[in-house]
């Protein structure tokens, strides 16, 4: 090992060979930069070295080899269209949603030219980003009022501050979730400055528990939708109603409910789920809600914050507004997503289409694909149903029935062959189960099925000797 790491040459050395200067040229980098790439494939070189991971000579030859790939790599977009074909359909690894047709045109429009973002175009002065989608909220979800900042985690941060700061917060313990391994209600909590007031057990909180716990330091009780765990049996939580009519002990509580993903379809009239639509919530009487924008809404990463007027108008003056706003590319998506709401096109959004895809519908998806698919022998095809998740912590119970396409090798084990669907062009993510590659359908749109079979096809190319 100490042998292969002396054979690495200096960097001065290679800089004096003739690749150097052929790569420089090829890719168009100047030296500055030539060198500190070298200098990251050497390290690359040294660590694989120390790792026992390389062995044989010719050390060099790999230096300009591993550098031909980093020069080759950093013209590439590291942002990359992929293909889930997992069938979970907020799948937060893979950028949650698709966004619709219209949504991403209002993008394309509003990007590419000047906007009214902060301009009233009647009177000619300024105007106000609050206003662009707050009148399509208040529409799809009649709240009095509402605002959007970054995503829901900030929504959450920025109420807590604006109203629980040096104050008081009660919440149930049942609700004191972790979502994602990297928002946790209580560090937010800390964080916003707010003193958490734990009631409850975690399976079991009654009203008599935030009834005692109000006192005069008492701002906010706070309703965590627990939409990434369920938890099941000897339970009891107390309703948004309830909470809403403790406001009679003290008059100026705030009742503020996060709802996590929030609905805007009411899916349970679909048989899916138990989510009620934010409309029914804000009908209770509580003050604020506050939901993603990309989660089952089906549109951009966003919080969405409504509720009564009084509140909304404290927010929209606050020193976090500045700091938590919204871009124009991302109001621009999200006016294109509500509107397909307020038009009743909810299933315009592919979010929306996905979760209501029936069995047939899926399974004419997966008959397409095996048609063309079957020609190459060296798999084996068969169609089995399986079952589709939400995903991105919203609705843990729900399973939607689905048609997957099974695939097996002879040759290739699963885990191979799902990692070279993954590291094709486009990339391809399955589902392992059973230790066998699954395909999902529900998740899989018919533009993408030619390219699925294409994936398929060079594989088959690879391997079949
Ligand atoms: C997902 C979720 C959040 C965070 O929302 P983001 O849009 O991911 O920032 C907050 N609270 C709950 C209950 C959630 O489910």
């Amino acid at each position: 090992m100490k042998e292969l790491l002396r054979s690495i040459p200096p960097i001065h050395e290679l800089q004096n060979q003739p690749t150097f200067m052929q790569l420089s040229k090829k890719y168009d980098v100047d030296k500055t930069v030539m060198t500190s790439i070298l200098r990251m494939a050497i390290e690359g070189l040294r660590n694989q070295i120390i790792a026992g991971d390389l062995e044989g000579s010719d050390i060099t030859s790999r230096i300009w080899n591993q550098m031909e790939l980093m020069l080759n790599r950093k013209n590439k977009s590291r942002l990359l269209p992929v293909i889930n074909a997992t069938g979970t359909i907020l799948h937060t690894n893979l950028g949650r949603t698709r966004l619709s047709r219209d949504a991403i045109n209002r993008v394309v429009e509003v990007a590419s030219n000047y906007s009214n973002l902060e301009f009233d175009i009647d009177s000619g002065k300024r105007g106000s980003r609050h206003d662009i989608v707050e009148d399509l909220i208040k529409e799809v979800t009649g709240a009095e009022a509402a605002m959007v900042v970054n995503n829901n985690a900030a929504a959450v941060f920025f109420i807590l501050n604006a109203f629980g700061k040096g104050k008081e917060v009660i919440v149930s313990r049942g609700q004191l979730v972790e979502i994602g391994g990297s928002f946790r209600i209580s560090s937010i909590m800390e964080e916003s400055g707010a003193k958490l007031v734990e009631v409850g057990t975690t399976n079991k909180t009654h009203l008599k528990d935030y009834k005692e716990a109000l006192s005069d330091d008492t701002s906010m009780v706070l309703k965590v939708h627990t939409s990434n765990f369920k938890i099941v049996g000897f339970t009891e939580a107390v309703s948004t109603q309830q909470l809403v009519d403790l406001k009679q002990f003290q008059e100026d509580l705030i009742v503020y409910e996060d709802l996590g993903s929030g609905v805007l379809f009411d899916f349970t009239e679909a048989g899916i789920g138990e989510e009620p639509v934010v409309q029914k919530v804000l009908e209770t009487g509580v003050d604020i809600v506050s939901f993603s924008g990309d989660k089952l809404l089906g549109g951009p990463q966003a919080g969405i914050i409504a509720g009564k007027k009084q509140y909304i108008d404290k927010l929209k003056k606050h020193q976090l507004a500045r700091v938590l706003r919204v871009d124009k590319m991302s109001f621009a998506a999200l006016e294109g997503t509500l509107q397909a709401y307020a038009n009743k096109k909810a299933k315009d959004i592919p979010a929306v289409r996905d979760m209501l895809l029936s069995m047939e519908e899926v399974r004419e998806r997966a008959m397409v694909f095996l048609d063309t698919v079957t020609s190459l022998n060296l798999f084996h095809w068969e169609l089995v149903e399986v079952e589709s998740m939400v995903g991105g912590g919203t609705m843990p119970e729900v399973k939607i029935p689905s048609i997957a396409v099974r695939v097996h090798t002879d040759t290739l084990s699963s885990q191979t062959l799902a990692d070279e669907l993954r590291k094709g062009t486009p990339s391809v993510v399955v589902r392992l189960q059973d230790q066998h590659v699954m395909l999902d359908f529900r998740t899989i749109t018919q533009g993408e099925i030619p390219k699925i079979v294409e994936a398929f096809r060079k594989i088959e190319l690879t391997y079949r000797d």
